[in-house]
């Protein structure tokens, strides 16, 4: 006889939970929300999830739209706050075209399975994000992947797509800043061996956003290649303390899009609130104090990494420190939160067996002392400083 759903899954959470591989959804409690307590677990880089005039713009776009967009874009559902953040987007990515989806991971799903098929090639990072390796997938293109910043990997697989593959389209996927990692992609050479053999290239900017570049606007932008990138994705829920995803690029790509991405076509336009968040946060990402808060933010980015006598300068405000075992990586995390310390343990299979290690993000709103406490516990603990 067949075993019920429950005792069927009750069972594998049982697996999960011997190999110290279970997740659970824990509330943060008030202890949580004194000011003794260090977070360094969040993507909110700028500090701008609690943000007052976030709150304001949420108000307002609430009293003025309601609560839900009703329905989606395409159906009536676009109203203007959808609009007016399409075109701060566009004009701070200084792009001819974007579009909002609400959430990254849908942005990712639905540009990357409207854009190539199952003629197509995908060339993807060994480190790239799930949801870009699950809209590969769905898009039933034909996928290798390329160990983690290999260009001489990319440039053999790009010269084996173009003899085996002719008439294929062929999509590079790849990251500004890798999220678990938090080292940079070399972008400068992938966008000469894609344009060498004619291939496009989407980049995700998901951790770029708001930390790397002029106005926040990402290491494209940064090295100047933007314009010679096809499909720019980013998200509005980290350092922009929102929710939502955007994709930014040609005008028929965005028109194209609209009309055949099925997470944005079959989906609720996202609610007229987080579009006024998004757009708000956008808006402010050209001010004076956003350039001080990310000044800030890297400040305490470089403090971190002299602290931890780190051989490389943190590219980012993600830096990882391996425990190589899931044993360690969950000690770790216990100890440190005994001591009033949040650093989540990153496991299987969110990164390859082996390389369980502690996540530490930094923020703008982190203090000196903070850090210097974070430092010191970790090297209380034995973890080793980052190598490159
Ligand atoms: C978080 C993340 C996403 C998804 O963005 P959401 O808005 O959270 O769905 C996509 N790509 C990368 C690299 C990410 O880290």
């Amino acid at each position: 006889m067949r075993s019920s759903i429950e005792s069927h899954l009750k069972k594998r959470l049982e697996d999960l939970d011997e190999a110290g591989l279970l997740r659970k959804l824990t509330l943060p409690n008030s202890r949580d929300f004194s000011p003794e307590i260090a977070h360094f677990s969040s993507n909110d880089y700028l500090g701008l999830a609690q943000a007052p005039f976030l709150q304001q713009a949420a108000i307002a776009a609430i009293e003025k739209y309601g609560t839900g967009a009703g329905a989606s874009r395409l159906l009536r559902g676009t109203l203007p706050p959808h609009e007016e953040l399409e075109s701060a987007i566009s004009r701070w990515k200084k792009a001819e075209s974007s579009l909002v989806f609400t959430s990254g991971y849908a942005a990712a799903l639905g540009t990357i399975s409207a854009v190539v098929g199952k003629n197509d090639v995908v060339l993807m990072d060994k480190l790239c994000h799930a949801s870009l390796i699950d809209g590969a997938r769905l898009s039933g293109a034909l996928i290798r992947v390329f160990p983690h910043n290999n260009m001489r990997k990319l440039g053999a697989l790009l010269e084996w797509a173009a003899n085996t593959h002719p008439d294929a389209r062929v999509l590079v996927l790849t990251e500004s800043v890798f999220s678990m990692d938090g080292d940079c992609s070399p972008l400068l050479e992938i966008v000469r061996l894609k344009e060498k053999h004619g291939a496009w290239l989407m980049l995700d900017e998901a951790h770029a956003v708001g930390v790397i570049g002029e106005h926040g606007r990402g290491l494209a932008h940064e090295l100047q290649v933007s314009g010679q990138i096809e499909i720019q994705l980013g998200t509005l829920s980290k350092a922009l303390g929102g929710c939502g995803g955007y994709v930014c690029g040609s005008k028929p790509l965005i028109n194209w899009l609209v009309n055949k991405s099925r997470s944005f076509v079959y989906s609720t336009a996202p609610s007229p609130a987080s579009a006024a968040v998004s757009l708000a946060a956008i808006e402010w990402l050209s001010s004076e104090q956003a350039r001080e808060r990310r000044e800030n933010l890297w400040k305490n980015i470089n403090h971190f990494g002299s602290l931890r006598k780190m051989t490389c300068k943190p590219e980012s405000a993600i830096v990882p420190i391996r425990a190589n075992s899931t044993e360690t990586a969950n000690r770790w995390s216990r100890c440190l939160q005994e001591q009033g310390i949040f650093v989540p343990a990153i496991r299987y299979p969110t990164v390859p067996k082996g390389t369980e290690r502690l996540r530490v993000t930094i923020s703008s709103n982190h203090s000196q002392k903070q850090i210097a406490r974070l430092s010191e516990a970790l090297g209380q603990l034995g973890a080793l400083a980052p190598t490159a």
